[in-house]
């Protein structure tokens, strides 16, 4: 008899993700509290549930992909949420970025209710999820589970990263996005500095990707986003400002300080405040040229095939 598979939570990276399995030819059973993200996928071809409970109802393997540690913590292990309809013996992959203390709950909780858990956050942007080209951080050193869902991470992406036992996956993501989100915030600094200074833009650019000072913001999430006037997320600076928090958490438990991080975190708090705080995080640049009082820098539009 076929699995049944669920997923839950279809926002900016759930709802392709999931499309993109479907589309690859697994069925699904899908679930949001979004009546239009849950829509999307059922276009698609997922069958809807009305509830985390349904979906959940005697799957084989559940897949979550939610906003924070209190969600993932309220759905998987909440009253009727995922632990009390799956499978025994079924696999929970959680995919969200939430704190590593919120993975290590959920392990141990998965221990005493017989699932199997493994925690694969995502690396690069919504852009990725929607080719079907994301990157995934594997918490998992259970041959017979990493074999399970495999298959699926074909369909969602392009590139697996063993990352060790679970729990050693997000870990690995908060510490990879305190370096993305610290670097965004240094891009945007810079192209308000370089754009008071009247300099040009695609100079600028050509420099920074031809140096050591060449990164991933400045070259594909800027350029593909603010810097081509788009702000709508993506990575909303809400998200980013969560993950900027898990960083210092995580930090703060080891009796580590991220100075860098500290600055960055004050930056994207100030700017969730306003209207912000639902754009994409490329979007800060706009936040900082807002602040100098200028107009954000654009590249200039391709040119027409005609
Ligand atoms: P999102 O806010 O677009 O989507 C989250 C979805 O979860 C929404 O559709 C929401 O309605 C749904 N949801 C919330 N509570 C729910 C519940 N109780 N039951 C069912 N559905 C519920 O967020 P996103 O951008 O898709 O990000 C999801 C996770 O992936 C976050 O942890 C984020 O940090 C991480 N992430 C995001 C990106 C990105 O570029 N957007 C990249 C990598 C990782």
């Amino acid at each position: 008899m076929a699995l049944k598979i669920a997923f839950i939570g279809l926002g900016a990276m759930g709802g392709p993700m999931a499309s993109n399995i479907i589309r690859k030819g697994t069925p699904l059973t899908v679930f949001d509290i979004a009546q239009t993200n849950l829509d999307r996928v059922v276009a698609v071809g997922g069958t809807a549930a009305a509830s985390v409970a349904e979906a959940a109802k005697d799957a084989d393997i559940v897949i979550t992909m939610l906003p924070a540690t209190k969600h993932v913590l309220e759905v998987a292990a909440g009253p009727d949420g995922v632990l009390d309809n799956m499978k025994p013996g079924g696999i929970l992959m959680d995919m969200s970025t939430i704190a590593p203390s919120g993975t290590d709950q959920l392990i141990e909780i998965c221990k005493t209710r017989g699932v199997c858990f493994l925690d694969t956050p995502v690396g690069r942007l919504a852009s990725h999820a929607i080719a079907g080209k994301s990157l995934f951080m594997v918490g998992c050193d259970d041959e017979a589970v990493f074999s399970a869902v495999k298959p699926l991470l074909d369909a969602m992406g392009d590139t697996i990263i063993r990352c060790g036992r679970p729990g050693t996956g997000i870990r690995i993501k908060v510490v990879n996005n305190f370096q993305i989100l610290s670097i965004a915030q240094i891009t945007a600094e810079a192209l308000t500095l370089a754009e008071k200074l009247g300099l040009e833009l695609e100079t600028v650019k050509s420099v920074n990707g031809s140096t050591t000072a060449t990164n991933g913001q400045m070259q594909v999430n800027f350029a593909t986003k603010t810097l081509l006037g788009d702000t709508a997320p993506g990575f909303t600076i809400e998200l980013a400002h969560k993950d900027l928090g898990l960083a210092m958490e995580a930090a703060g438990e080891l009796g580590l300080t991220l100075p860098m991080g500290a600055t960055a975190k004050a930056t994207y708090d100030t700017a969730r405040q306003g209207p912000y705080g639902a754009k994409d995080f490329s979007a800060l640049l706009d936040y900082a040229c807002e602040q100098a009082g200028i107009a954000p820098p654009r590249l200039k539009a391709p040119a027409s095939a005609a």
